[in-house]
This record gives C-alpha cells, sequence and structure tokens, in this order.
C-alpha cells in the first residue's frame, strides 16, 4: 500500500538562518542526528583544513585555482569570501540528490539565503530562528562573562543586523525552548515535505486509483 511517506518526492533544500545566539546550531544538529533523510549541504573552501576535518565531509577543500574554475564553469550555487577564504555551494551533488528525494540542510546567512533561493525557488525552504528577547539574547551572548563589553556590544549589533532581515523567510520560529523551537522545524519540514510539487510519486499513484 502507498502512503506519502513511501512515495517518490522530489528533495528539498531546507534553509536555517538566525542571529548567532539563537539556537541555530543546536537546532542543525538535533535534525541531522534525528532525520536521516537530510543531510548537511558540503560546501567547497579554499582555507586550509583544520585538525580532526576530513575532506568531502567537513568541505571538499580545494587550492584557489580550482574554485576560481568552478566559479568560472558556474558550478556553485552562490559562493563568498569569508575571513580570506573563499567558500562555495556545488551545484552538481545537490541537483542529483534532490531527483533522488534527498533533503539537504544549509546553515547559512540571509545573503546566501538570497542568492540560492534566486537560483532555485522551487526548491528552496527559507526558516529563520528568533531569540525569545533582547535580554536572552544578551545573555547568551555574553558567554562565560570574560568578554569585554565591547566585545559583547559588537556581538549584539551583528545579531541585531541579522535580526533586520527577518522578512525573507518563508516561517519564523521562535525558540524559548529548544526542543519545542525544534519540534516546531520538522514541523515546517514535514508539511513542506508534503508539497503536491514535490511528491512526484503521486501521478503514478492517482492514475492507479482512476483506473477501473
Ligand atoms: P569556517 O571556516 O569556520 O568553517 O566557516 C567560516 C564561515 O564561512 C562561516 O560563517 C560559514 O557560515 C561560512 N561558510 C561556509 N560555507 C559557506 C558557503 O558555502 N557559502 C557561504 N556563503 N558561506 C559559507
Amino acid at each position: 500500500m502507498a502512503s506519502s511517506d513511501t512515495l517518490q518526492r522530489r528533495g528539498l533544500m531546507f534553509i536555517l538562518s538566525s542571529p548567532s545566539g539563537a539556537g541555530k546550531t543546536t537546532i542543525s544538529r538535533m535534525l541531522l542526528d534525528r532525520d536521516s533523510d537530510i543531510a548537511l549541504s558540503v560546501s567547497a573552501t579554499t582555507r586550509p583544513m583544520r585538525p580532526g576535518e576530513v575532506d568531502g565531509v567537513h568541505y571538499h577543500f580545494v587550492d584557489q585555482a580550482e574554485f576560481d574554475r568552478m566559479v568560472e564553469a558556474d558550478e556553485f550555487y552562490e559562493w563568498a569570501t569569508v575571513f580570506g577564504h573563499s567558500y562555495g555551494t556545488p551545484k552538481a551533488q545537490i541537483r542529483a540528490g534532490l531527483k533522488e528525494g534527498r533533503d539537504y540542510l544549509f546553515d547559512i546567512d540571509w545573503q546566501g539565503t538570497q542568492q540560492l533561493y534566486q537560483k532555485d525557488q522551487q526548491d528552496v525552504v527559507r526558516v529563520f530562528i528568533l531569540p525569545p528577547s533582547i535580554d536572552e539574547l544578551r545573555r547568551r551572548l555574553t558567554g562565560r562573562g570574560t568578554d569585554s563589553a565591547e566585545v559583547i556590544a559588537a556581538r549584539m549589533e551583528r545579531a541585531r543586523a541579522e535580526i533586520s532581515h527577518w522578512d525573507g523567510y518563508d516561517y519564523v520560529v521562535i525558540n524559548d525552548d529548544v526542543e519545542a523551537c525544534y519540534t516546531q522545524v520538522c514541523e515546517i519540514l514535514h508539511a513542506e515535505r508534503m508539497k503536491r510539487a514535490r511528491q512526484t510519486g503521486l501521478i503514478g499513484f492517482v492514475r492507479g486509483l482512476m483506473k477501473d
């Protein structure tokens, strides 16, 4: 018997963005640990590998000439220079995975989100996570109490700048409680998987229902 869980479907690109301190990294880890249908998108980068990192798992580590060639060949959904190194989201692997029903998680900021959305509106689902209050955000960004007032003020400023882009997202979730926030994020993911346009196996299934 068919159910919407067993029918062939197209994957989606699930973007989670938030100001730092709102819990995006925790929610991303929970999703990747608990849902085997979604995988983290692996970017290409020119920065040197850090101890413990694995090529092809954390990043595809490439030299600048190779990165430039990939840009020229239009092999990235989006790319950016961060702290003097180049980073980009390669298209080929994701396109192939989407066709097979694999979902990809993107832990990227609003600029990367805009670029991805411009390239592929149909497959992108944009989720923004907000902190429950400005006081709570300050508390989370204050860290262990060892940072100077200036460092904390700069972090708060960056967070406010990121929050100002909240309206460029399809869904907004307030992270008051991590488990509750995770549940809401899962509900969004599950509903998006059910969209008719993504349920590519429905055509054959419905044809079967229409037979006498
Ligand atoms: P790290 O070198 O510490 O792993 O990452 C540095 C920064 O690069 C992080 O802010 C991360 O979000 C960003 N980054 C990693 N991969 C990509 C990518 O594919 N595209 C963009 N635009 N930024 C990325």
